[in-house]
């Protein structure tokens, strides 16, 4: 039969999260740097600063007045709004791939962005909020629940951080599970470490987490732009 197109891993799925403003960055009065269009596009650096209105009033933010905006446009897969829960995240990423996964494909998601972006809450969110790691495996032990007698299923869990940091203090996740290293690297080596996540027989997505501040303007560029290149890979 012909293969569906979504069958096919021709390119990595490339999701954006913008966090809320943290209490800091409320106190600050930063502007807002990010402003989602929908489900799909967001604006970097808007000119019209239109959400400044949307509690009915201006804000005066703290911003370089005569600035030139940089204005920019980008399309993910996804884009998931200040307002999204950890539910949608999961619905639009991961979820999708389970039927995959247990077909024999290689499924990859992976967290980018700078700290405090927000990508611990994103993957593994808290007791009260559990986050995308914590539905997918409900999700995946409730298809092995459901295939149990066709299939014998066996699980097995590792568990890495990429860090370009210094690897010391930060081990808050070293978490039930298995053994967890620190790599320092470069991009070219995560695309080394991704290698067999980026090959034929995989589904690979990637949730690029920012915030919506000023105070961050420079990480959130980047990860943007780095998050817009990924999605040719
Ligand atoms: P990172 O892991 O990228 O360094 P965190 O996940 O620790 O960032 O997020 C930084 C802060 O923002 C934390 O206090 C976290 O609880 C909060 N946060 C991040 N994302 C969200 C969200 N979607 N909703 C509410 N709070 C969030």
């Amino acid at each position: 039969s012909a293969a569906k197109e979504d069958d096919v891993c021709s390119h990595m799925k490339v999701v954006v999260r913008v966090r809320p403003e943290t209490q800091k960055e409320k106190d600050g009065n930063f502007a807002k740097v990010v402003h989602v269009i929908d489900q799909h596009i967001l604006v970097f650096d808007p000119k019209e600063e239109e959400f400044s209105f949307f509690h009915g009033k201006k804000l005066t933010h703290r911003d370089i007045n005569k600035r030139t905006k940089k204005d920019l446009k980008f399309v993910f897969d996804a884009v998931f709004a200040e307002t999204s829960t950890q539910l949608e995240v999961f619905e639009h990423t991961t979820k999708g791939v389970l039927d995959g996964f247990l077909n024999g494909y290689n499924c990859t998601v992976l967290a980018y962005g700078a700290t405090g972006a927000g990508k611990t809450h994103t993957m593994l969110g808290s007791p009260e909020d559990p986050g995308v790691m914590y539905l997918t495996m409900m999700a995946l032990y409730n298809c092995m629940d459901q295939i149990k007698e066709e299939k014998i299923c066996n699980i097995a869990v590792s568990y890495l951080e990429v860090n370009n940091q210094n690897s010391t203090g930060q081990n808050s996740w070293q978490l039930a599970v298995s053994k967890k290293q620190h790599i320092p690297y470069r991009n070219s080596k995560l695309t080394r470490l991704l290698k067999d996540s980026l090959g034929g027989n995989c589904r690979t997505i990637m949730i690029a987490a920012v915030s919506p501040s000023f105070m961050f303007y420079d990480d959130t560029y980047n990860t943007l732009k780095y998050a817009n290149r990924a999605k040719d890979i």
